[in-house]
């Protein structure tokens, strides 16, 4: 197994508190993890050097390119680039830059196409009467060490929790009002320039109601879209599968659903970019599903167990490095997260849940 890692266990990820307006939260981030923030910029700026090739893309190609995307984002969530305008200035770095960080599937991953993530959740008929979502998040190791969790109190909007990294903005996590999410990248065909993908889930995370949350999926002008995972205490779970001019909703089946990297419903496989080299997020979706049908009764425990499954390795659902091919292309399972959404608390492991033990996090809303 590749133990690779790039971080030192000692000191768990930082967990911020903050509160206020987008751009107060986004100053009081930038403030708090300055180094991270200003490591995610580098890592990025690095990624853009290393696969100048692949891309034909400069950084200050890559930044004029973002700023495109932003444009969209202005018109429609302008209170989620404030928060990325106050992180850039808490954490003395540029907009622009930080611009790139946030647009940067748009910009770069769409063209390379990393298969990663994996996410699950289980109903108060698959559970002892809770309902449980769990995420691998599957990313480049390099900003391994950036992770952090976020409880925010925005002056406007429900609270959250959430976990992010660098200067990315939150958006896998709970809200107050129940509302939970994880997303993963698909790939589709109808690309454009628009809305980038982590505005649109930051706004799900805002959402006070499921079918606020499902309607956030699918902004008109976006630039394509995520799987997002949405699930409700009171048993709702959903994955809505977007692209940029269409989208469907996926309701659970035996009380369970799962995703990885393709599309699952026959009207989004018309809207699949290519089938070619899938076979790492079709093993692991088929891992997910039998281990979640191996169970009758699901716990938090049981999901953290299937988050650092091993079949099929080095396509499994715990991802690695293979020791012999790290480059900085390839992914692996950088955080592993596990959220109650009864009990409204979240457990983490960071870097590979196989070998690191899930923490707790309780937000206390
Ligand atoms: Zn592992």
């Amino acid at each position: 197994m590749g133990n690779f890692s790039t971080i030192d266990q000692s000191q768990l990820p930082p967990i911020l508190e903050v509160r206020g307006t987008n751009r107060a939260m986004g100053q009081q981030i930038g403030e708090s993890i300055r180094a991270k923030v200003q490591h995610g910029v580098e890592n990025t700026r690095a990624y853009f050097g290393h696969n100048f090739s692949a891309l034909q893309l400069s950084w200050d190609g890559a930044v004029l390119q973002a700023l495109k995307y932003m444009f969209f984002a202005l018109q429609t969530h302008p209170q989620y680039i404030e928060e990325i305008r106050g992180i850039a200035e808490g954490a003395n770095v540029n907009y622009a830059d930080l611009a790139v960080v946030n647009a940067f599937e748009c910009v770069a991953v769409d063209a390379l196409h990393l298969q990663k993530c994996t996410s699950l959740a289980a109903g108060r008929s698959r559970t002892a009467g809770s309902v449980i979502l769990g995420h691998n998040e599957d990313w480049l190791a390099e900003d391994e060490p950036d992770v952090y969790f976020l409880i925010a109190h925005p002056v406007n909007e429900p609270a959250f929790i959430a976990m992010s990294y660098g200067g990315l903005l939150p958006n896998i996590g709970f809200n107050e009002a129940g509302i939970a999410q994880s997303c993963d990248s698909v790939y589709p065909n109808d690309l454009r320039v628009g809305i980038p993908r982590v505005i649109v889930s930051r706004a799900v995370l805002a959402a006070r109601t499921m079918e606020e949350a499902v309607n956030r999926t699918h902004p008109p002008l976006r630039a394509a879209g995520y799987n997002h995972l949405l699930a409700h205490p009171d048993g709702e779970i959903y994955n809505v599968e977007v692209s940029a001019s269409t989208y469907q909703v996926i309701p659970a089946e035996n009380g369970c659903l799962a995703h990885t990297n393709h599309y699952l419903s026959p009207k989004m496989q018309q809207m699949e970019k290519t089938r070619t080299g899938q076979e790492k997020t079709d093993r692991r979706y088929s891992r997910i599903i039998s281990l979640l049908s191996q169970h009758e009764t699901h716990s938090m425990q049981s999901f953290q167990s299937m988050l650092a499954d091993h079949e099929n390795y080095p396509d499994s659902i715990c991802q690695h490095l293979p020791v012999e091919n790290q480059t900085s292309t390839q992914s692996k399972t950088i955080v592993s997260l596990v959220m109650d959404l009864g009990e409204r608390k979240m457990s983490y492991s960071w870097g590979n849940p196989c070998s690191n033990t899930y923490q707790e996090i309780i937000p206390g809303f």
